[in-house]
Formats: structure tokens, sequence, C-alpha cells
């Protein structure tokens, strides 16, 4: 069995869709499980119909909405009757939102849920138009059980077993909702922005798939971002490693979860391209790839808080790291990136809501400075590990370009150089690496 997530890019019309569903027409003797992100822009149109009907409006949304998926059943040639459930059902929580306008987690992931639910039924129909029996079901109906983590909801350990059970003698091709799932009792929850990936992923590591495809619109993982470096090239082999640290350090293409359960079955998982099905895409695997390549991509973050902790009681007082993350734990707040000196921290959280009551516990044992507006770049390659001098390239050259680097952390798992310099300069500072290494 293999794996094969089409993400939103890749369903973005009726053309897209019926490529995609083509794709996985020529794939059936692999016997495919199709996860299904939501049509192109949906779940953005979603936040902000809830977010407007709290305010009294939304109906234009709504019917953007209705209009954009009845226009792809249309073209398809599918019965235009295929969503009115959903139709009905979305209209009913809008109206009942307008009463209430209290958004809250949990309304924001039901309303989003409504895009994978109605994409993954218009995949299957078109299936079944081709020949191919397929079903469509929502990933909670086959055992995808969350915590009630609303907008980043975990998995349930039993998620594996629910799912092996549920699939293992499907005669179907089954088209699955990405994103979502449901708590225990009964609510559904999102697993966060592009979580689809991470679905795709879950379903894969319980099925023990031969492969997980993930379907997108560029040719694989690229060096960097092809929307910062023009000539960005595409990478035929990263390890997981490789891939864990670049997506968690801004690659979009792949959600940073997707790579460990992955990993855990050591199942391959390859990124394709939906436009351009042809191209081998990259393949992410266990063993670290050996070629004259050290460094594989330079990606970056942007729009991240650099926050300067500084106090002389670091000085032989142990516990003084302890209790800063003590502070931002308590506060349920992450840290990306850490570097420690004798007197000082300075670490980055990725959104700067609700910190006033962190910051205001942080000055009661130090001096705190907050520098917004600041991207995190990260240089990734297994190579670099048996390779001197990797730094002293990235920093020469950064030099030169005249980029100031504001904090500088090599990871744990030495297969990266992560730094973070002003968010005006994030681009130039990739471009000059980008040259530095595939120049
Ligand atoms: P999907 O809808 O298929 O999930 P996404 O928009 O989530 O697609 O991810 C694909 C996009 O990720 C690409 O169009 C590209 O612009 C962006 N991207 C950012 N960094 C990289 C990278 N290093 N390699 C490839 N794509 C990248
Ligand atoms: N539809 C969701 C999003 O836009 C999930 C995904 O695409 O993976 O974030
Ligand atoms: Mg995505």
């Amino acid at each position: 069995m293999i794996v094969m997530k089409f993400g939103g890019t890749s369903l973005g019309d009726a053309d897209r869709i019926n490529s995609a569903t083509n794709i996985i027409k020529s794939k059936t003797d692999q016997k495919p499980v199709v996860v299904v992100s939501a049509v192109a822009k949906i779940t953005d149109l979603l936040i902000k119909l809830i977010n407007e009907c709290a305010m009294g409006g939304g109906s234009n949304i709504l019917k953007g909405i209705q209009q954009r998926h009845l226009e792809i059943l249309k073209q398809l040639n599918i019965d235009q009757s295929l969503l009115d459930n959903d139709f009905e059902e979305l209209s009913k929580a809008a109206r009942r939102v307008n009463n209430e306008s209290r958004i809250n987690d949990k309304l924001l992931d039901y309303f989003q849920s409504f895009g994978e639910r109605m994409s993954s039924k218009i995949v299957a129909a078109l299936l079944n138009k081709k020949d191919i029996n397929a079903q469509a079901l929502n990933s909670y109906d086959i055992g995808f059980l969350t915590n009630s983590n609303f907008g980043e909801a975990e998995p349930l350990q039993s998620v594996y077993t629910n799912i092996k059970n549920n699939l293992k003698r499907t005669k179907v091709v089954p088209v699955i909702t990405g994103f979502i799932g449901k708590t225990e009792n009964g609510e559904i929850t999102t697993l966060g922005r592009g979580g689809s990936d991470y679905t795709a992923a879950i379903i894969g590591a319980s099925i023990d798939a031969d492969e997980i495809q993930i379907w997108t619109d560029v040719d694989g993982i690229k060096s960097s971002d092809p929307k910062i470096v023009k000539n960005a090239r595409t990478l035929g082999k990263v390890s997981f490693a490789e891939a864990s640290e670049l997506a968690y350090f801004g690659a979009k293409v792949l959600h940073p979860k997707t790579i460990l359960p992955a990993m855990n079955k050591n199942i391959f998982v390859k990124v394709l391209n939906s436009f351009n099905p042809k191209n081998s895409g990259t393949t992410i695997l266990k063993d670290s790839y050996r070629n004259k390549q050290v460094i594989k991509a330079i990606v970056c973050k942007k729009n991240i808080t650099l926050i300067n902790i500084e106090s002389t009681r670091m000085l032989g007082t142990y516990g003084f790291l302890a209790t800063i993350f003590d502070i931002f734990n308590k506060n349920g707040k992450s840290v990306d990136v850490v570097s420690t000196s004798e007197v000082s921290v300075s670490l980055t959280i990725d959104n700067d809501e609700n910190i006033e009551d962190i910051l205001s516990e942080l000055k009661e044992i130090a001096n705190v400075q907050l520098l917004k507006n600041r991207a995190i770049v990260c240089v990734v390659g297994e190579g670099m590990k048996n390779t001197p001098g990797i730094a002293s390239r990235t920093f020469g050259s950064l030099a030169k370009g005249k980029i100031n680097i504001e904090m500088i952390s090599l990871g744990a798992s030495k297969i990266n150089i992560t730094f973070i310099v002003d968010g005006k300069e994030v681009e130039k500072a990739v471009n000059i690496l980008h040259d530095e290494f595939y120049g």
C-alpha cells in the first residue's frame, strides 16, 4: 500500500483535481490510500468566514465558498447536490456565530474542517466516475482521534491501531480528510495549518505503507524557498534528519511533524509535483546521502521575535535557565532557537501573542530586551558533521555581504547552523548563502 497526499495547490480547480485523480488512477496497482487537503485557499476563506460572521457579516464569503465548489462539480460533471449537506451545515454554523459572536479555537477548528470534508467527497466522486471504486472518509470516522488542543491537536496513541484495523481489509480506494480529527468527546479538531502532511504520515505509519507520497506544486524539496532564491535546485535525496530540520525552520513544502511517524517505521517519504508527475521528486530516507553537496538547503522563517535575557545572577546561580524555561512553559509558549552564555540567554518565539505575562515574570529576575521582526536562517546538511570550515564559510560570506548576525545556535543534531538576522535582510542573507554553497 502507498499513501498519496494531495495538497490544496494540487486541488485548486476542476483541472487540477482531474489531474490528481489521473495520478491516483495510474497507481491503483499499488493500493493507494489517498489523503486530501481542502481545495486551495478554502481554509483561509473558512477562517475569514467565521471572523466576518462574528462581526455580523460573512454572507458573501459563504456564497463564494459554495460557488467555488459548485463550479468544480459542474465542470467535472458531478452531481450538483453532492455537497448540499455540507453547505447546509456550514450555513447553519455561520448563522449561529452571527448570534453568538464568540469565536474560540474549538469553533475555528469546526469551521476549518469543512474544507477537507468537501474536497474528499469531490475527489472520491471523480474517481468513481473514472471506474475506480473510491470512498470519501472523514479521518475521525476511521479512528483518527486527537487530544483537545484545538488548533494544534495531537493524535492519540490509539490512532495507529484504529486506522490499521479500519483500512486493512478495504476493497476501495479510501479518500481521507487530511488536517482534521476528533476528540474522544466527538469535537472536531485540526492539527495546525498545513497539517494534512502530518495526517498522511500518521496513516502511512499505521498501515506500514511502502511509501508516503506528498504531491504538491513544486518538483520536490528545494535547496531554498523558490520564491526567495530564483535558481533553487531540487534535492534528489535528503535524510529524515535533514528534512525535519528544514521543515521545522521554514520549508513550507512539508509540515514539520511529518517526518517522525515515517522515520519511526522507516518508510520513504517522497515529495512529488502533481503539475509534473514524471519528475522523480525528492526522496526522504534514513541514511544520509553521501555526495559532494555538503550543504543541502538554506531555509528561513520570518516574523520571529528574539528575546534577550541578561542577568548577573546567572553567574554561579544554578536553576536560572530552568526558571526561564519554566516561565515560557507555564505560559504555553514554545521556544524555537536558544543560545546561552554565562550571563545571558537569547531565545526566539514565533508569535508574540500574549507575552505580557511572560515579560513581566522575566523582568523580575533579569533585564529583558525584545526584538521583533527578526528571521531565523538555517543552513542544513548531514555533510557538515565531517567537513571543517562550514561555519566560517557561512559567516564569512554574510560578513562580506554586510549582514549583521544577532544570535547563533549550532543545532544539537550537528547538521545545521541556525542564526537570527533582521527580517529586512533575510532574503539577501539566504541568497548570499545559496550562492556560497551552490554558486
Ligand atoms: P500544498 O498545498 O501542496 O500543501 P504548500 O503551499 O504547503 O503546498 O507547500 C508548497 C510550497 O512550499 C511551494 O510552492 C514553495 O513555494 C514552498 N516552499 C518553501 N520552501 C521550500 C523548499 N525549500 N522547497 C520546496 N518548496 C518550498
Ligand atoms: N487545508 C489546511 C491548510 O490550508 C491543511 C493543509 O493544507 O495541509 O492549512
Ligand atoms: Mg502544505
